[in-house]
């Protein structure tokens, strides 16, 4: 039975690394006029006010999204951000942050006419809840009950020129990391020009390796990988210390673009906060 509910970890500092990767994805693509089919794996809610009592109980925005939205002025040096962050203050009522989006928000909000966008969410509450959202009710956006890396595998190959999928599991089963791999390297090998991100978390056993270190063996021509520590685990500590990415075939200059608005977040957050990235294949 799955239990995990994102509005918990809304707005925390993975969902920062993870929306702003998504966003600047997705602007990118956009540059051209062909059609994206896009898929959301691993939905969520879409929607998650910081007044919900969960969201306010776990509190992690406050180490996440809170420091970069009060630094937005400062942080508008940064193209990428500046339009990142105009977009997040454009859902908002007034100036201060009521509502952090998930990724099917951040998808809808990139939507053109020609892109059809599939939500896949597993979880029969959340996805009532991601059915409930009337911002996201449109003829081209489908919300669907169901397995997102079977829908994914199922949907290809797509009938748009591009595709661009977000897999970002909750990896409450040790098993999901050799899931995505599999479905990672089915979707690469059917449609060569697929573009996917994949978030992990970064815990003390590095469990997130068999993702990562398959990837790097998997002979696939252009993955680049984005880690961001957020903060240092002592010895013997547990717990999610930092939040990690990989992207198959990013678009021209778009690892450029993200390691500098996220050495930018990183600096706000200051401490033991940093991040690296590397072409885990190809470049
Ligand atoms: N992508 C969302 C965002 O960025 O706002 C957060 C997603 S959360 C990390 C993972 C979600 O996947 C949970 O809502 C969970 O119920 C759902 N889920 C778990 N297993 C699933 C599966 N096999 N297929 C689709 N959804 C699943």
């Amino acid at each position: 039975m799955l239990s995990y509910q994102h509005a918990y970890h809304a707005g925390s500092f993975a969902d920062v690394h993870k929306h702003l990767a998504l966003f600047g994805l997705l602007s990118a693509l956009q540059a051209k006029t062909s059609a994206i089919t896009m898929v959301d794996t691993h939905a969520g809610r879409g929607l998650y006010p910081l007044a919900d009592a969960h969201t306010r109980q776990a509190g992690e925005y406050r180490d996440g999204i809170v420091p970069v939205w009060a630094q937005r002025k400062a942080l508008a040096a940064d193209p990428l951000l500046d339009d990142w962050l105009g977009r997040l203050a454009g859902l908002q009522s007034g100036e201060a942050l009521r509502v952090y989006p998930g990724s099917p928000w951040w998808f809808a909000q990139a939507q053109r006419r020609q892109d059809p966008l599939s939500l896949f969410e597993l979880h029969p509450g959340e996805h009532r809840g991601l059915d409930s959202q009337t911002s996201l009710a449109r003829k081209q956006i489908r919300r669907i009950h169901a397995d997102g890396l079977a829908g994914l595998a199922k949907m290809q190959p797509v009938a748009t020129p591009r595709l661009c999928a977000l897999i970002d599991p909750s990896y409450e089963v040790k098993t999901e990391y050799r899931d995505v791999l599999k479905a990672f390297k089915q979707v690469a090998k059917k449609t060569r020009h697929a573009v996917i991100l994949v978030w992990y978390p970064l815990l003390a056993d590095d469990r997130h390796r068999t993702l990562t270190d398959g990837l790097g063996r998997a002979g696939i021509p252009k993955i680049w990988q984005s880690e961001l520590v957020h903060h240092d685990l002592a010895p013997g500590q547990s717990g999610m210390y930092g939040s990690g990415l990989v992207l198959l075939n990013p678009p021209y200059q778009l690892d450029q673009r993200l390691d500098a608005g996220l050495t930018a977040i990183t600096r706000v957050w200051g401490g033991q906060a940093r991040c690296q990235s590397r072409w885990l294949a190809g470049e």
